[in-house]
């Protein structure tokens, strides 16, 4: 790759702005996307988060704004439509940061917050605006945002708004933006409906695919453990405390997982926040920024929570389920060994989903290394034994498998905007927790009491 971001031709502004950030070689989707953009091109970009895409179209877009700056009206000339809140409010921070040094004008407009605080800034005037597709038809409907002079439209994680059921909403968007003289449309992954939609959107695309590099999956060390599901939670608390580790993500497949391992986790003094789509905007918000502080190093996310959102400096990613879809699963390990950094990424493996994990190892063209566990070289956790114990005698005929979270009990995640659904006032009991320490992790004592119900019968695990 031998381009540098002064090739491109980009504004100084623009230039003092990537400089600021520590950027010094642009990434493979910049070079191959950026003079596209700047040429006027319309752009079908097959990538991911963690390629610099946003900056592969946020700096050819300001650029073009630059070119215009005698049209100081600030009318809305390029719009950016993302999945989920999170996302917009990241990409909006990514616009502001490198069109700081000039006058363009920016703002997010999402759900899940009052709409009169955006309804302001856009009177005002802004040339850029990042939303989700909810929000912006409300504010279309109601004549607070006209899309007749936007220039350049951006459809971001184009595949996550089909699986969360956007695709009319940014169906009707696009159609109302119809003086628009270029559309880039950027998917992590291709399948035949957004091959479809792009055959509608897009005029003469080019094809910008950097997936095949995207993530640098050699670099990271990748390990399944097999485990049946009645046995997860006490593998995980045990591998948490037996691991040397910084940030840690955790991926579960439904909300409720996600709610109750990471409370577990906390139940043994370790500290994790939950992530998934029925958390307020608010919570969600304060857990992402609590996580990027390190505080608390452990959040555990379901997919759509978390896909997109960059988090830099994760050590160890722990597949607590494996993903129905194998590309999630790259995704997923793709958050650790960022930058050449040594990530490591553990799967734990129930029977039932050993399909998910032969088709994981065909797309990834890898084979998982199969890591032992003897239960018995851990330490025990009464806590969760207890978390256990009562959960089981509030359900009715627990899976006749033993498992305590069986797959197809509950639906993965779909839509980080599920709204209303929670209504259940949950009687909280306090219960006292005991710190647990290495300690307790060696100590044969602590072994004996809730081993023998955790552990499998079978100490080989493979
Ligand atoms: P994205 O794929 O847009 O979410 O970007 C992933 C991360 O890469 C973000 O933290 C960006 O700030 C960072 N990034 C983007 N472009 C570059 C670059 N050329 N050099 C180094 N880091 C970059």
């Amino acid at each position: 790759m031998d381009s540098s971001f002064d090739s491109f031709g980009l504004a100084r502004p623009i230039l003092r702005a990537i400089e600021s950030r520590g950027y010094t070689t642009p990434t493979r989707i910049q070079v191959d996307s950026i003079p596209l953009i700047l040429n006027g091109k319309d752009v079908l970009g097959c990538a991911q988060t963690g390629t610099g895409k946003t900056a592969a179209f946020a700096l050819p877009a300001i650029q073009q704004l630059l070119a215009k700056e005698d049209d100081a009206s600030h009318s809305l000339r390029v719009l950016v439509l993302a999945p989920t809140r999170e996302l917009a409010v990241q990409i909006n921070e990514c616009f502001e940061a490198y069109s700081r040094h000039t006058n363009v004008r920016q703002t997010v407009i999402h759900g899940g917050v009052g709409a009169m605080p955006q309804i302001q800034r856009l009177r005002k005037g802004m040339d850029i605006v990042v939303a989700t597709p909810g929000r912006l038809l409300d504010l279309l409907a109601q004549g607070h945002v006209h899309l007749d002079d936007v220039q350049l439209l951006v459809v971001d994680e184009a595949d996550m708004m089909l699986d969360m059921g956007f695709i009319d909403d940014v169906s009707k968007i696009v159609n109302s933006a119809n003086n628009r003289k270029q559309t880039l449309l950027f998917s992590a992954t291709l399948p035949e409906e957004i091959l479809s939609v792009a055959d509608q959107w897009l005029n003469t695309p080019k094809t910008v695919n950097v997936v095949p590099d995207a993530i640098p999956i050699h670099l990271i060390k990748q390990s399944v453990i097999y485990v049946e599901n009645i046995n997860k939670d006490l593998l995980l608390i045990q591998y948490l405390f037996a691991t040397p580790r910084a940030r840690t993500l955790i991926f579960v497949r439904t909300k409720k997982d996600a709610e109750r391992v990471a409370k577990n986790i906390n139940l043994v003094n370790l500290d994790a926040l939950p992530l998934h789509g029925n958390k307020s905007q608010g919570r969600r918000r304060k857990a992402i920024d609590a996580f990027k502080s390190n505080e608390p190093p452990i959040l555990v996310a379901t997919d759509v929570a978390a896909r997109g959102l960059d988090f830099e400096n994760i050590s160890h990613v722990i597949n607590y389920s494996l993903p129905e879809y194998p590309e999630f699963y790259i995704h997923r390990v793709g958050r650790t060994g960022r930058a050449g950094a040594k990530g490591e990424a553990i799967s734990l493996c129930a029977s039932h989903e050993r399909y998910h994990l032969q088709q994981i190892e065909a797309l990834a063209g890898i084979t998982l290394r199969v890591k032992q566990w003897n239960f018995d070289d851990f330490g025990n956790f009464p806590q969760l034994e207890r978390a256990h114990q009562k959960r089981k005698k509030t359900r009715k005929p627990l899976e006749a498998n033993g498992d305590s979270a069986p797959l197809d009990r509950e639906e993965p995640e779909q839509s980080g905007w599920v709204k209303g659904k929670k209504k259940k006032k949950k009687k909280k009991k306090k219960r006292r927790s005991r710190v647990i320490t290495m300690d307790d992790i060696n100590s044969k004592a602590a072994h004996t009491k809730a081993a023998g119900k955790f552990a499998p019968k079978k100490r080989s695990l493979d």
